[in-house]
């Protein structure tokens, strides 16, 4: 039987807007390869509502949280497993100027349900290097990305709606029924959506093992570093490639995580694991999603760039009520629009 909606690709987006669907009573069948080049398998999975240098509010954030929130606790609650769990975001301060920047914020109404924790804090001298403190967020935490892939493909499995197998853009121009393209950064590079403003970025990361460091908080200085699933086991990075000549690890960006690291910690640590993945990033930062105006059984749901546990659950929610009841896209992340702005 044909399902009414085929999704290529089971990252972070495929398995949500498979997720939404089935939850509006949708039949799904999904492709994926199982490939390691997966930027969701790649991820730290941490949602932060606080970024960059500034300390603003990420697009969206205060719609999206929720969202993500319920959405995790209900996938979790199926598959039997904690897919999110909330954590605090531990920021160091590297100057007096930050610490009057971040203060000024925490005055900010519209920060108050993240910075409402307004301590200077010292985190421990003999671990990490925070001479001038850090500060803490709320609101944010972390997607237990490995293990909620590898659950989520047995879900599917179990539903026998899984095909481990590939579905090109070439295949899917005579594909009978609706096909949905969640295939990361392979749609900027092959296909009918290669002209959309992407802008792709490679992210390499460690995983370091280290004794007594805090298993309950993520902090972020010169790197970041979250808990990577073990006791002990830690996520450090990822760095951020505009341009790069391999998909592979590199042993250039190993050594700039690794100094990164040692402008943090005082700890040793040992380097178990160096990845790397291909985040499917848009030049004005906002999601890819639609059907294709002249190949309308073709669609995309793509472009989180950086934050795909954030955007994901939000939008697969929107993208299947437009799917199911014809629900208006946002004009800011309908691909109908995109495209008219740049054919192929
Ligand atoms: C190093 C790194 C760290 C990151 N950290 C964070 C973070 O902390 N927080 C955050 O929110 N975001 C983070 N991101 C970004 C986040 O990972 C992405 O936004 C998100 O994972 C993109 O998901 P996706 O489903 O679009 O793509 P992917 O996860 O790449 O999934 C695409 C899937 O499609 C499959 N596929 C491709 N082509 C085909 C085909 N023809 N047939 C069948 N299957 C196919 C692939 O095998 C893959 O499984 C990070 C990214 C990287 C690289």
């Amino acid at each position: 039987m044909t399902p009414d909606i085929t999704i290529v690709g089971q990252g972070i987006c495929g398995s949500l807007l498979s997720w939404a669907l089935i939850q509006l009573g949708v039949s799904v069948r999904v492709y994926d390869t199982g490939s390691h080049l997966s930027a969701t398998a790649a991820a730290s999975g941490i949602i932060n509502p606080i970024t960059g240098k500034r300390y603003v509010k990420s697009w969206m954030v205060d719609d999206l949280i929720p969202v993500a929130e319920r959405t995790y606790a209900a996938i979790g609650q199926t598959l039997a497993t904690q897919v999110y769990t909330p954590l605090p975001i531990y920021k160091l301060l590297a100057s007096v100027r930050e610490q009057n920047d971040w203060s000024a914020r925490t005055t900010d109404t519209a920060y108050r349900q993240y910075l409402s924790d307004t301590t200077l804090h010292r985190l421990s001298p003999e671990w990490m290097i925070d001479d001038f403190g850090a500060f803490a967020i709320q609101g944010g935490g972390i997607v237990h990305t490995p293990s909620f892939l590898a659950r989520y493909r047995d879900y599917l499995r179990e539903k026998g709606i899984l095909c481990e197998e590939p579905l090109t853009q070439g295949q899917a121009l005579t594909h009978k029924g609706r096909i949905i393209f969640c295939d990361g950064y392979r749609s900027a590079r092959e296909g009918l959506f290669t002209t959309l403003p992407w802008q792709i970025v490679k992210g390499e990361y460690l995983l370091i093992r280290m004794k007594e460091f805090y298993d309950d908080r993520i902090v972020g200085g010169d790197t970041t570093i979250s808990p990577a699933g073990q006791p002990g086991l830690w996520y450090a990075g990822a760095t951020y490639q505009w341009h790069y000549e391999t998909v592979a690890p590199t042993a250039q960006y190993r050594d700039e995580v690794i100094e990164s690291l040692h402008k943090m910690l005082r700890l040793p640590f040992e380097v178990v694991h160096h990845g790397a993945g291909i985040r499917p990033s848009t030049r004005y930062r906002r999601p890819f999603i639609g059907f294709h105006p002249q190949h309308p059984h073709i669609g995309i749901f793509n472009g989180m760039g950086t934050k795909g546990m954030s955007l994901a659950p939000y939008w697969s929610e929107r993208f299947a009520e437009h799917i199911v009841s014809g629900a208006p896209l946002s004009d800011e992340v309908d691909v109908a629009r995109q495209l008219l702005v740049n054919p192929a």
